[in-house]
């Protein structure tokens, strides 16, 4: 796929996932701005890593939980290239813990961080795109948001709530040009795992029909093929990427 030409705005974009969705997009062509929080050594790989491909990356320090980070990004991204073209919102987390035992710190960081971010990025993203009448946008939820995941009821109400904003904003925005889908992985191989218990891991993805853990790079074709024209009849659509583990 090519997007060459083409801006690219991706939160959470020097790890795991979205690590591999802003390489995917710079060998494809694209200006990548990536945004993260804190790990400094972590975007300075990424640079490098970029180097070498027909697109660019450009790592920018921003807690995009916040109006003011979220527009620190957009407008780095636009005022360096004039456009935002694609927008992928990855950036999340999680904290896991039986609803009964669940501090209310653990609730609310969760809603903060997975859901704060889509609603200022999408706001200020979606200005310039409507400037230009055209644009993507792919918002990564999980399938804990489509089947449920025990210890996850946090996560999961902010997962599913991805999925019903994109559908709402997808029919809000479709007259303007503007797409908006989500990708839904299963269990992937990132720092996000690692930190599961790993007998919890092997038992789920012993039972999907793959049965074997995904890669981020697998999460990345899927953004691009749906921020690509081949997908441009689709909009409001979430894509599991998951092995058959739903
Ligand atoms: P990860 O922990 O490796 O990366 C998450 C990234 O989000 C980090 O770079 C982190 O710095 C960034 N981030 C968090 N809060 C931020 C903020 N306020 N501002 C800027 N950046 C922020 O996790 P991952 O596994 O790569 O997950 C990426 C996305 O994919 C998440 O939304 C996650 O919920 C989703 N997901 C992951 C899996 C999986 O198995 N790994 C499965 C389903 C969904």
């Amino acid at each position: 796929m090519n997007f060459s030409g083409k801006t690219v705005v991706v939160t959470g974009g020097t790890r795991g996932i979205g690590r591999a969705v802003s390489l995917a997009f710079a060998f494809a062509g694209a200006a990548v701005f990536a945004a993260y929080l804190q790990d400094d050594a972590a975007a300075d790989r990424l640079n490098e890593e970029a180097i070498g491909g027909s697109g660019t990356i450009t790592t920018v320090k921003a807690d995009v939980s916040s109006q003011a980070g979220a527009t620190l990004l957009i407008d780095t991204a636009a005022a360096a290239t004039g456009a935002i073209d694609v927008l992928v919102n990855n950036a999340g987390i999680i904290r896991d813990g039986y609803l009964a035992m669940m501090a209310d710190s653990d609730w609310e960081a969760v809603l903060h961080t997975n859901l704060s971010p889509l609603f200022h990025c999408c706001k200020w993203g979606i200005r310039k795109m409507m400037a230009k009448r055209s644009g993507v946008i792919v918002n990564i939820s999980s399938i804990a948001g489509i089947s449920g995941t025990a210890g996850q009821t946090n996560y999961s109400a902010t997962k599913g709530a991805i999925i019903s904003f994109s559908k709402s904003l997808a029919r809000e925005i479709g007259p303007m040009g503007i797409r908006v889908n989500v990708v839904a992985p299963g269990m992937i191989a990132t720092d996000m795992t690692a930190g599961l218990r790993q007998e919890l891991v092997s038992k789920v993805v012993q039972g999907s029909a793959l049965g074997r853990i995904g890669q981020p790079e697998e999460v990345a074709a899927a953004v691009l093929f749906l921020a690509s024209d081949q997908a441009a009849y689709i909009t409001g659509q979430t894509l599991v990427v998951d092995g058959g583990i739903v």
